[in-house]
Order: structure tokens, then C-alpha cells, then sequence
């Protein structure tokens, strides 16, 4: 069967790979994202994903902890690397073919970010895995998805998240909160809508990508919307 887009990017929060630990990662859950990331890749689509650190290192919290900003974000950085390293282990053991491109130089564990070599390895159906964020401290892992999606002309963002999309009210809150199918950038930087932070929205407002919000514990979800199904809030124009 066809799928809907041929090259997605994939953003994966730190937390998604923490499960119900308060810390850290938990190796069955990324066994699981690993397994949908492969029965995806089987059909042939392209995908790269832009890991976050929040599971480990937030940078943001040490400074306002007393740290200095700068020094606390590389430190947030090189959080995701430790992630971006399980998930291409996941991946290897189950037979998946990854690269590691990190944004900072990391030459013995990671191959530095080269943008034409990246899209050259998703061409191979290769997973090309983003580390160490943009490379620059008071940025997030959503901006470098949007970032990173722009560069390798990826077609759409997914979200994956622990909520099935993006609701008119807090749905844990409130029990009749609805959730929107669709909405514009516009109105969820007006809204200030708490998808991704305002500079990654505006960034792929600007260029044109869409992004999916889904929920990513639900088993089958990226196959699901890489087929194009109507799941989540999808973000666009
Ligand atoms: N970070 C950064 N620049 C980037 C990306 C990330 O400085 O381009 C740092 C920042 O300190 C952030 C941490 O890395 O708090 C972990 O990333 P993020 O909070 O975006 O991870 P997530 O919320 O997706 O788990």
C-alpha cells in the first residue's frame, strides 16, 4: 500500500523514552518505538528523527537553578546524544540501518552533521538519528526539528506525544475538551498553544511544514499516520 508522505521527520521528546520512570530511559519502551520506527521504514519511507534530552538534562531548569544558560544547554545537548545512541542500538539490533549525525563533534561515537550526507543516507532508507540538538545553547529539539526538516526537505513534522492531539482545553482537566483535527500556525501561535515552542511554529510556518501531533503510546500510531490516517491535530497553513 502507498504511503501518505515519503520523507517524514520524526521528533522524539526525551520523555517519550522515560515511560512512567520519573528519570532516564526505559530500554522497553524504546524496544517498542524502535519496532513501529522499523515496520515503518519496511514500507519504504523515509525518516529522520530529531531526539530530545528531557529525560536526562534540562537546560533551562539548572539555569534557573543557578547555572550558567549556556553551559547548562550544551550540557542538555549531550543528554541527547545518550539518547540518540540508544535509539540506533534499538534500531541495529532489530535490523534497522542508522546513522548518528551530531551537532556538535562527537567523531568516535557519532558522525558530525552534514546535511548532504544525511539526505544521501535517507535515500538508503537509512534512519538518520539527530543529536546533540542545533548545535546551540537557548534553542530546543523542536526548533532543530523544524530546522532540521527544513534542511532535509522533509515533507511533514510528527510530534509524538503522550496526548492524541492538541485540545480547545486541558483534556486531563476538563472532560468535554475537543480536540481539533487541524489547525493554522497562526492560531496556535495566537493561542500560544503549547504544541512545540513559538520559534520552532514560526520556523515551520515560514517554510511551509506541517506538523502531526499524535499520541505516540497508542501501538501502530506512526504507521498509522504515516498512511495518512486521521489521527492527532495536524498543524499547517
Ligand atoms: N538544547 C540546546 N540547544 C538545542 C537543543 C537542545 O541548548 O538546539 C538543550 C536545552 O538545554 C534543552 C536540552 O538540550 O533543555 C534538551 O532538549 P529539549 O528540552 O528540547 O528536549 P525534550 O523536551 O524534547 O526532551
Amino acid at each position: 500500500m502507498r504511503t501518505h508522505y515519503r520523507r517524514i521527520l520524526l521528533k522524539l521528546s526525551g520523555e517519550a523514552l522515560m515511560g512512567n520512570m520519573s528519570y532516564g530511559i526505559d530500554s522497553e519502551v524504546v524496544k517498542k518505538i524502535a519496532g513501529e520506527v522499523a515496520e515503518v521504514i519496511a514500507t519504504g519511507v523515509q525518516m529522520a528523527i530529531v531526539v530530545g534530552g528531557g529525560n536526562i538534562f534540562r537546560g533551562m531548569k539548572a539555569a534557573s537553578a543557578g547555572m550558567d544558560r549556556a553551559t547548562a544547554d550544551y550540557i542538555g545537548m549531550i543528554a541527547t546524544v545518550m539518547n540518540a545512541l540508544t535509539l540506533q542500538e534499538s534500531l541495529e539490533r532489530i535490523g534497522v540501518q542508522t546513522r548518528v549525525q551530531t551537532a556538535i563533534a562527537m567523531q568516535e561515537v557519532a558522525e558530525p552533521y552534514i546535511r548532504r550526507r544525511a539526505i544521501r543516507h535517507l535515500e538508503k532508507t537509512r534512519v538518520v538519528i539527530f543529536g546533540a540538538g542545533s548545535g546551540n545553547p537557548f534553542f530546543t529539539t523542536d526548533t532543530t526539528a523544524a530546522l532540521r526538516a527544513a534542511e532535509i526537505d522533509a515533507e511533514v513534522i510528527f510530534k509524538a506525544t503522550k496526548v492524541d492531539g492538541i485540545y480547545d482545553a486541558d483534556p486531563e482537566i476538563y472532560k468535554d475538551a475537543k480536540r481539533y483535527q487541524s489547525l493554522t500556525y497562526a492560531h496556535v501561535l495566537a493561542q500560544d498553544l503549547r504544541v512545540m515552542d513559538s520559534t520552532a511554529i514560526a520556523l515551520c510556518k515560514e517554510n511551509n511544514i506541517p506538523i502531526l501531533v499524535f499520541d505516540l503510546t497508542v501501538h501502530g500510531n506512526i504507521h498509522r499516520a504515516v498512511m495518512g490516517e486521521a489521527i492527532g491535530t495536524l498543524v499547517g497553513g
